[in-house]
């Protein structure tokens, strides 16, 4: 690895010695792996990478997606924004019902099986011309057009994951049966962000207390669920572990988060945090590490490898297991300057890293036949995408090895 070596407080070399010895993490000792520098940072990326191996193998998976910004209206004005924009500024764009049509042709004739609904928080309630546009379409609310979207999406043979900000328990019941999954960044659990000059404080929907509630919600209403931290908006090393405890503890209350997402800020122009640095490579492997040894092995631990172009092996040898979704249709609409990789491309990455990799449905199994967890409607739109990844990955199986006995 490529640390510089840095003298390690006796907590830090403690904390190892508990990794080491397979105990559970406690609070107190990934509180410390915070400070993990030099050669205390390798051994931790390593014990995380063979945590990873015990508990997900050599096989790293992606979810081949459609991204579907479905408005980008926002209530809210987050200092690294680029996606959000108010009624009449340039770009403002709500995805028609007939748009949405084509949008999910094309992508089931590319191969994808997620449908990811990722828009600002409830503009309804703040925008006015916004919501005549969805009555005109016949839709009291955005959750009245998320639901009548996602059953659209099942149609076309494409399963959705949504990410909507903010929803009340009711609209998250609602949404359950058209989704295979929800999802919230929990991003940070630290108050300090929300404070004056510093990037939530005009966004009222990233209070972390109305985050975790709606995360401790989902787990009740048993919903397969993804969170995540955002790195390098001014939170310190220690926030991102007591970030990461809490998403724990809200696992192990509800037992719903199937992944947590570890991503990395990325400056771009237009925003007010255009200068803001951003998180090195080293300091990402980092928090994925940590990630894997605070979280529950059963939860995946994904970084998005757009944003970390240069750094997959790394981060390979840190303990990620997943690169969540990967779109051959759509851009990343949050990050539009980071173009998806190649799958090729990062399949001979991870080759060389010692990994295959696979493509991968946007419920984990464990909930497939978890009680409660997936609507029974959705059992068999989600059977049929999964023979129908299953036979892809099969006829592309026979293209690396030249043989597939079961589809010739
Ligand atoms: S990051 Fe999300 S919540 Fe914040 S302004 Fe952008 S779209 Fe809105």
């Amino acid at each position: 690895m490529r640390t510089a070596s840095a003298r390690q407080p006796a907590e830090v070399t403690a904390a190892l010695r508990e990794v080491a010895l397979g105990e559970p993490l406690s609070d107190h000792a990934a509180l410390a792996l915070s400070e993990a520098r030099g050669a205390a940072l390798d051994e931790l990326l390593a014990l995380a990478a063979a945590r990873r191996d015990r508990a997900w193998g050599r096989t790293l998976t992606y979810s081949p997606k459609v991204f579907l910004p479905l408005t980008n209206l926002c209530r809210n004005r987050c200092d690294y924004c680029t996606f959000r924009r108010s009624p009449g500024q340039p770009g403002e764009h709500t995805m028609s019902p007939g748009e949405l049509r084509i949008v999910f042709e094309q992508a089931r004739a590319q191969g994808c099986v997620e449908a990811l609904f990722c828009l600002g928080d409830t503009p309804e309630t703040s925008f006015r011309a916004y919501h005549a546009l969805l009555r005109s379409w016949g839709h009291g609310s955005t959750v009245d057009y998320l639901e009548w979207a996602g059953a659209l999406a099942l149609e076309h043979g494409l399963l959705p994951h949504t990410n909507a900000g903010i929803l009340t328990p009711e609209d998250m019941a609602r949404l359950k049966a058209v989704n295979v999954s929800l999802g919230l960044m929990l991003e940070n659990v630290s108050e300090r962000l929300c404070e004056r000059g510093m990037p939530h404080h005009k966004a009222p929907d990233k209070r972390p207390a109305v985050r975790l509630a709606m995360t401790r919600q989902a787990g009740e209403l048993s919903i397969p669920f993804t969170s995540g931290l955002l790195l390098g908006i001014g939170e310190t090393r220690r926030e991102r572990v007591e970030t990461l405890l809490a998403i724990r503890a809200l696992h192990r209350e509800g037992g719903h988060i199937q992944e947590v997402i570890v991503q990395n800020f990325r400056a771009k122009p237009t925003i007010p945090m255009r200068d803001a640095p951003e998180p090195e490579d080293l300091e990402v492997a980092h928090a994925v590490a940590l990630a894997r040894l605070v979280l529950d092995d059963e939860v995946s631990v994904q970084a998005p490898p757009n944003l970390n172009p240069a750094a997959t092996e790394l981060l390979i040898a840190a303990g990620l297991n997943d690169f969540g979704g990967i779109s051959p249709v759509t851009p990343d609409y949050i990050n539009p300057g980071h173009p998806w990789p190649q799958i090729a491309r990062l399949e001979a990455e991870c080759a060389r890293a010692g990994f295959g990799l696979r493509p991968r449905l946007p419920i984990y199994p464990r909930y497939l036949d978890k009680p409660g967890f997936l609507s029974e409607s959705l059992l068999g739109p989600v059977a049929s995408v999964a023979a129908r990844l299953a036979r892809a990955e099969c006829v592309a199986g026979a293209a690396r090895q030249g043989a597939c006995d079961t589809h010739g």
